[in-house]
């Protein structure tokens, strides 16, 4: 309502203008008509003058009417140069900044929910250049002023900032427009002052706070490097310390151009995802996935068993697949590959130098023009009283800890409702586990919309999990010979036994004890990195976990790209790592897969959005298959089939995901995903019978009436 009266001003104001044809009055040849009776007028009552004019100037500028700079002109006719500046300069930064609080407050809102993450990008941009671009925009005065003004409302730039950028950023093109306003009998046409020669030079103008910019930021990064001393050659172009996901991508571009680069690994060959993350969890699940299926076996017509099976086997199975897969990221692949391969601890000595106290013993030193962090994280361990005492095991530990018991830990906690302690929760209770799950907040998978909480929660009561969300851990006991977890939960305690306490609580990333505090190096939880993934010295990235936002071994190898090619090829371009399109699976049964937005990061961003969902139930596959838990749910900007994430649980959910992911990736809708034959029937006919939802509540309903009537007249 408040919107609405505002707007009604405003087009009051602006059809006066024009009405009243205000505008022949802010013409050059009206205002040396006028010359002589204005002088009369400010020699009579100057302050009443000034106030008029001041407060004209104001309105015109704030309701964005044409005719500002025939007032600047006026300004110095009237009141001289000092006086004319002075009063012109106040009243321009007030009316812009009336101009672009307008703007802020009566189209901020709906361009937000609009644009949503391209405006996110902007305001980001804002965030960091915002007054160096209006700056810029001002010292160049042949961007219309109005138009900036609105603009610049639409940002996320602040007030306070606009006005002081604007006021000095104006100040110049103000003088010499009021300078020019005095010898206006000299002045025929308004492009007489606004020369060619004086536009060049106000362009010039408009550079020098990039040129500051690029000035400071040479000093910044002199000043950063100053307390060391520079190798005048160079071991390497590059050294990785870590051989994860991340790492190993890093050093394989190295060594594909042709780069001389050493990768560091002080314990094994593939990192976390390898050796205790994704392979031993999904090898785990995969035959945690087959006793299921034996025990719900009569839901398949066949008679149902309960698994019989030796602990000792399914944990060496795991080891196996390990050991298969091991080749892969092996030393003498990634040698074979041209990496010079080492076993080692690594530290940064200074932003050129590694160090490696190598496996053998023997320490080693290598110059190298860059550095890319890939360390990755570690299992986080709450310092809960007791813990230490009672013993627990976690992601980093179980694997080796249970390949040693001939039987499952009977009663198990599994502390942690997050992705993995789901993953670990469902496979040790569907392995025969007594699992208790706990979990601090009141839901499953915390980042995931309500409705897949639910399901998770409804999937791992099904696994026999007891799932204990609201509770919170605070100490550990050991009662004779019974270990004991201690629970809280609406102001009352409650003790659970155990054999094994897995903790899964999240992962901290690694950061100390390798150089990064001696060098200076910030962190914040991870690596601070820039955009570009460089840390503070711009030759040493960083990638992975330790770099964050995401822990995932796609997003590691994702960033390693990034922080690569930066690396060896920034001198000539860098590229900004690209978040735009993550998708990820947690590996419950039914899968939980998502890429983009979900409902609540929509709502918590403004992000306008349509969902459209399909259930499994429906689809005929799922149903063959008795998988019919779960379903597609797409985000679209309303009115468009433009995807703005989608989250689908359900068998296979993960491999069903990559098509949304590269439609998103590419702008594909929904329309295109519809117009794609799909194999009948396969779980992956739901993407295109999701796209089909879509379309059937966005069936222009008007024209369909008309081709009714159409056909029943051909009935005659
Ligand atoms: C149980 C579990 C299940 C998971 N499941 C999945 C999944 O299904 N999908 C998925 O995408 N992600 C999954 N993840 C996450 C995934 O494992 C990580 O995101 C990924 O391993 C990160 O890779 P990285 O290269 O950053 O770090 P890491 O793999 O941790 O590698 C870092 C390496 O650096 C070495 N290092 C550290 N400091 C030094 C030093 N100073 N000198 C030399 N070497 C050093 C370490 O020894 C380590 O090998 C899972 C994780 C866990 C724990």
């Amino acid at each position: 309502m408040k919107k609405t009266l505002i707007l009604v001003v405003f087009a009051i104001a602006i059809a006066s203008f024009f009405y009243f044809d205000l505008g022949s009055q802010l013409t050059l040849a009206s205002l040396k008509e006028q010359q002589v009776a204005f002088d009369a007028q400010y020699q009579a009552a100057p302050v009443l003058v000034i106030a008029i004019f001041f407060l004209i100037y104001v309105a015109t500028t704030a309701a964005s009417l044409p005719g500002a700079l025939i007032l600047t002109l006026a300004a110095g006719a009237l009141f001289g140069v000092v006086t004319g500046t002075i009063i012109v300069s106040f009243a321009s930064s007030i009316g812009a900044t009336i101009a672009f609080l307008s703007s802020r407050y009566l189209f901020r809102d709906a361009v937000k929910s609009r644009f949503g993450d391209r405006l996110k990008a902007i305001d980001n941009g804002v965030d960091k250049d915002g007054p160096f671009y209006l700056l810029t925009l001002r010292l160049v005065p042949v961007f219309p002023f109005f138009l900036i003004n609105l603009l610049m409302g639409l940002t996320a730039i602040k007030a306070r900032t606009f006005y002081i950028v604007s006021q000095i950023g104006m100040f110049l093109g103000t003088l010499v427009y009021v300078n020019a306003g005095t010898q206006l009998a000299n002045i025929n046409e308004v492009s007489d002052i606004g020369s060619p020669g004086l536009l060049l030079s106000f362009a010039a103008l408009g550079l020098t706070p990039w040129i500051g910019k690029w000035i400071v930021a040479g000093i910044k990064r002199r000043k950063v490097y100053a307390r060391w001393t520079k190798p005048k050659k160079y071991d390497r172009n590059m050294v990785v310390i870590g051989a994860g996901a991340a790492g190993l991508v890093s050093s394989y571009i190295a060594a594909t151009v042709k780069a001389k680069v050493t990768l560091v690994e002080t314990s094994k060959m593939g990192g976390d995802c390898l050796n205790y993350g994704c392979v031993p969890s999904k090898a785990l699940i995969k035959s945690a996935k087959v006793a299921q299926q034996m025990r719900d076996g009569d839901v398949y017509g066949l008679n149902k068993v309960t698994p019989k099976y030796s602990f000792k086997a399914v944990m060496q199975r795991v080891h196996d697949i390990i050991a298969t897969i091991e080749p892969h990221d092996s030393v003498e692949r990634y040698t074979d590959l041209g990496v010079d391969v080492v076993k080692g601890y690594a530290t940064i000595i200074d932003p050129w130098t590694v160090e490696i106290k190598r496996e053998d013993g023997e320490a080693q030193r290598l110059t190298t023009r860059s550095i890319v962090i890939a360390t990755g994280s570690r299992p986080f361990v709450p310092d809960l009283p007791g813990l230490d005492e009672v013993g627990y095991v976690t992601s980093d530990t179980l694997w080796k800890e249970f390949a040693r018991m001939d039987e499952i830990p009977k009663r198990m906690v599994v502390l942690g409702g997050g992705p993995i302690g789901c993953e670990l929760s469902q496979a040790f209770a569907r392995l025969g586990a007594d699992v208790v799950q706990v979990e601090r907040s009141d839901r499953l998978l915390e980042r995931e919309d309500d409705e897949v909480a639910e399901l998770a929660l409804g999937a791992q009561q099904r696994s026999g999990v007891e799932v204990l969300t609201g509770h919170d851990a605070i100490r550990c006991e050991r009662v004779d010979d019974e270990k004991r977890l201690i629970l809280a939960a609406d102001g009352k305690e409650k003790s659970i036994a155990f054999d094994a306490l897995v903790v899964a609580v999240g992962r901290s990333a690694r950061l100390t004890g390798f150089g990064l505090e001696e060098l200076g190096i910030e962190t914040d939880r991870t690596v601070v990195t820039d955009d570009y993934l460089a840390t503070l010295y711009p030759n040493i990235f960083a990638a992975g976990d330790v770099a964050g936002p995401y822990q995932f071994t796609h997003v590691a190898s994702h960033q390693a790209w990034f922080a690569t090619v930066n690396a060896l090829f920034g001198q000539f371009r860098k590229f900004k790592a690209d978040y735009r399109v993550i998708p990820w699976t947690t590996f419950i049964d039914p899968e939980i897969a998502r890429v983009g937005l979900n409902e609540q990061d929509a709502k918590a961003r403004g992000i306008a959005y349509e969902v459209t969902t399909y259930q499994m139930h429906e689809l005929d596959r799922a149903i063959a298959d008795s998988a019919t838990h779960g379903f597609v749910k797409v985000l679209t900007v309303p009115g468009k089939d433009k995807i703005l994430g989608v989250t689908i649980v359900g068998d296979h959910a993960g491999e069903l995901l990559a098509e949304y992911v590269l439609a998103m990736k590419y702008k594909l809708g929904l329309n295109k995903i519809l117009g794609t034959i799909h194999t009948y029937p396969t779980m992956a006919e739901a993407n295109k019978y999701a796209a089909g939802e879509w379309k059937r509540a966005h069936a222009p309903e008007g024209l369909l009436r008309w081709v009714e009537r159409y056909h029943s007249w051909m009935r005659g």
